[in-house]
Order: C-alpha cells, then sequence, then structure tokens
C-alpha cells in the first residue's frame, strides 16, 4: 500500500474521509445531488444572489467588456474599472473610508493578518507583536497567524476575560486582535463591542472577518461590526463575496492608509492575480441588489428564526446559534455522517461537518439558511431532521454541549487550535 493510500484509509477508518458530492445546477435552495433532488441547506449563498438574473447576466455581460480574466496582480498589468467600481461600493456598503479587493476570503485573511502583524513588529519597542485570537476562529484566520510567524495567543472562544488577561501578561507589547463576527460552524457571533473596548485599552489593532455577517446580520446587511455600532472603529473588516454575495473574491475595508499598506505589503494580494471580471461585476451586482431589497436580510433571518423554533420542537439543542448557521451537534463523526446521509435519501442535504474543521467530539450538521426558503420547506426539513437522526441512532439534544468538548478554559499561552496534518484541504466550510 502507498503512503497515500495508507493516508486514506486511516481517514476512512476514523470517520474522517471526505469526497465531493455532485451538484447539478445552480446553487438555489432546491438542488440535484448526486442525481437526488434535496433541500439545500448548507451552501452559504444566504440570499439566494449566486443565481440571482440580475446578478447573472452582470457577470455575463463583464465577460464580454472586459474579459473573463484579469492578467496578472494588479500591482502588474493595472488594475481595472471594475475593480475601482467595486471597491469604492464596499467602503461604501461598509462605512469605511476604503476596500480593497482579495482573490478570496482564505487570501484576504492570510494577507491582512500578515501585514498588520509587520506593522505591528515595525514600530515595536516593548518586544515582538502578539495576535490575539478566538480559538474557534475560522482556518484562513489561524493560518494568518501562522504565516505570520508572530506570537499567538489563543484565547477561550468569545472569553472577553479571558482575553483580557492574555493582553495583560503581554503588557505593552503590540499586537491585533483577531475574530470571526460570525463563527461559522457555530452561528453565534463575537462580543465586538467587548473586544474593540479592550483593543483600544491595550493599544492593539482589531481585525474582523465578517464572512459571514456580510450581507446577513445589521442593517441592510452591513454586518456584524456595523449591528454593534462599530463602523470605522475596526482597523480591518474582512468581507467576502462568495457568500451572500454570491459571486467570488474577498475585500478588506479600512482606512485609505491601511488600504495603501496593505496594497504595498499583503503577499496574497501582490503575487496573486487580481479576480476575474464576471466575478467582481457580479458581486457588484449582487451589492445593488442587496441594497434595493434589504428585506432579504430581515427575510433571511426569519427562516433562520423558524428554523431554530422547528428543530427546537423536535428536540435539538439549538441555542448557541442567533444567526443564519445553525448547527446540529452529534459529537460523534461517523454518527454525524450517517445522520447527514440519512437526510439525504430522505431529501434534505446538510453536510457532516468533522475535525479538523470543528474540535474534536463535535462533529455536526451546519445548517445554512438562505432567504429564499419557504417556511414550509424549513418545517417539513426540520422534522426530516428529526427523523434521520433517529433512524442514524442519535437523539435530538444529545449531543456534546459545545462548551463541553472545547478545550479546557485554564489562562494558557496555546499555538491557534490545533488543526491536524491536512488542515488545509478539510477545513474548507
Ligand atoms: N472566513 C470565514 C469565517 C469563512 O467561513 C471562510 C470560508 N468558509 C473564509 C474566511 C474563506 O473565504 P473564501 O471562501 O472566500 O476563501
Amino acid at each position: 500500500m502507498s503512503d497515500i493510500e495508507a493516508r486514506l484509509q486511516e481517514l476512512r477508518e476514523s470517520g474522517l474521509y471526505r469526497r465531493m458530492r455532485h451538484v447539478s445546477g445552480p446553487q438555489g435552495s432546491r438542488v440535484v445531488l448526486d442525481g437526488r433532488p434535496v433541500l439545500l441547506l448548507c451552501s452559504n449563498n444566504y440570499l439566494g444572489l449566486a443565481d440571482h438574473p440580475r446578478v447573472r447576466e452582470a457577470a455575463a455581460d463583464a465577460a464580454m467588456r472586459w474579459g473573463a480574466g484579469a492578467g496578472a496582480s494588479r500591482l502588474v498589468s493595472g488594475t481595472m474599472t471594475v475593480h475601482r467600481r467595486l471597491e469604492e461600493a464596499l467602503a461604501a456598503f461598509k462605512g469605511t473610508e476604503s476596500a480593497v479587493l482579495f482573490g478570496s476570503g482564505y487570501l484576504a485573511n492570510l494577507g491582512v493578518i500578515g501585514a498588520v502583524a509587520k506593522l505591528a513588529a515595525a514600530g515595536a519597542v516593548a518586544g515582538p507583536p502578539v495576535v490575539f485570537s478566538d480559538e474557534l476562529n475560522h482556518a484562513s484566520l489561524i493560518d494568518g497567524c501562522r504565516l505570520a510567524r508572530a506570537e499567538t495567543f489563543v484565547y477561550d472562544h468569545c472569553d472577553v476575560e479571558h482575553l483580557a488577561w492574555g493582553l495583560r501578561q503581554h503588557g505593552g507589547r503590540p499586537g491585533l486582535i483577531v475574530t470571526d463576527s460570525v463563527f461559522s460552524m457555530d452561528g453565534d457571533v463575537a462580543p465586538l463591542e467587548e473586544l474593540v473596548e479592550l483593543a483600544r485599552g491595550h493599544g492593539v489593532r482589531t481585525v474582523v472577518d465578517e464572512a459571514h455577517g456580510t450581507g446577513c446580520l445589521g442593517p441592510g446587511g452591513r454586518g456584524a461590526v456595523a449591528e454593534a455600532g462599530l463602523e470605522g472603529e475596526v482597523d480591518v473588516v474582512v468581507g467576502t463575496l462568495g457568500k451572500a454575495l454570491g459571486a467570488y473574491g474577498a475585500f478588506a475595508a479600512c482606512s485609505a492608509a491601511m488600504r495603501d499598506y496593505l496594497t504595498n505589503t499583503a503577499r496574497s494580494l501582490i503575487f496573486s492575480t487580481a479576480l476575474p471580471p464576471p466575478a467582481v461585476a457580479a458581486a457588484l451586482a449582487a451589492l445593488e441588489v442587496l441594497q434595493e431589497h434589504p428585506e432579504m436580510v430581515d427575510k433571511l433571518q426569519a427562516n433562520a428564526g423558524v428554523m431554530r423554533d422547528e428543530l427546537a420542537r423536535e428536540g435539538f439543542e439549538v441555542a448557541g446559534s442567533c444567526t443564519q448557521i445553525v448547527p446540529l451537534v452529534v459529537g460523534d463523526a461517523d454518527l454525524a455522517m450517517q445522520v447527514c446521509e440519512q437526510a439525504i435519501e430522505a431529501g434534505v442535504f446538510a453536510q457532516a461537518i468533522r475535525p479538523p474543521t470543528v474540535p474534536a467530539g463535535t462533529s455536526r450538521l451546519r445548517l445554512a439558511l438562505m432567504a429564499t426558503h419557504t417556511r414550509d420547506e424549513l418545517r417539513a426539513a426540520a422534522r426530516t431532521l428529526g427523523r434521520a437522526a433517529l433512524q442514524a441512532g442519535f437523539r435530538p439534544g444529545a449531543g456534546v454541549p459545545l462548551a463541553a468538548a472545547q478545550p479546557a478554559g485554564h489562562p494558557d499561552e496555546r499555538l491557534p487550535a490545533p488543526l491536524a496534518g491536512d488542515d488545509a484541504a478539510a477545513a474548507a466550510a
């Protein structure tokens, strides 16, 4: 057996083997999955904009007008009109002076954390910089911390006391606090006001990843930062274009000076080809549709409320979520997969998420609501999920409470949440 086969076998035996399922057609609320029609309950196409007629048309028009690709990094072959337009629109939407596009959210987080950590190091008189990172941050933030080669203090999930302790321990050292706004696997929201206040008090910067907040929360979908009244108060807000905005790519919303600095130092921006014009134009059209129809955001959150209520009626514990992301924690990886397969057979697709994407012992079905789901669809899906759980041998509500399954909250310094050796491929929800 080759080393590759041996490793794959190991993954199969531990219930962690992954394969890509085949979806026919666009990411609508109903899709054909491996030949079977299902309700799609795990796509981040939260507002249904990925297949909105105006968004598709904008992408097609842009392909005809500007071509399929951008040719090179914008620092090499120049920035295109459509890139500029989208950056201006995003800055206005996020209430910041400026914005700069990145190839993806993953690339944005790698580039931004590295650049901002270096900035902290440059002026350092009190020692090297420290990155303070929530233990449930997305893999791209974790990898950003690693690539920055800065010391990282991992604080317990949303635990401002632990963070404050960490900041005191590293007293006076420059640094930054990085956090998801909406946690991608749990659907809870970071205590942004307290984080910004702590950052101010300790003279460190803040980077907030609004991948799942942009278009989903806050006034007009401007995100959790706007909802907390912190527009313009966070040093860098990262947002993605591939989720609620239905296209592909990402951006950093920040001051004009920070934009200039990122353009000069963020390696994932400098050394990577610019976003293709059709993706940029699609995101721009999606942003316009969102601004014309802010009621889509209300519908999304109303749907999330309906789903949480219906799932609670089935006996599931969903109290940790307050957004469009609703985890059904099963615990064991194999069992979570079995629940997932049973649900697919009954017409509901909610992918099981296993380590290293989530901590060991907290495998789950991660439900992602869309504004385009109907209430009847959601009510029926909750019943289907309840039945699927029982058929797979899991009693809804018997999952491991999240707090119990996560690493103990003792105030020590930890590296970013450990990921298995092949983390990059796997942590891609
Ligand atoms: N941040 C978070 C919180 C995410 O969930 C994701 C993707 N799932 C990313 C960043 C990466 O974004 P992208 O898919 O655009 O690379």
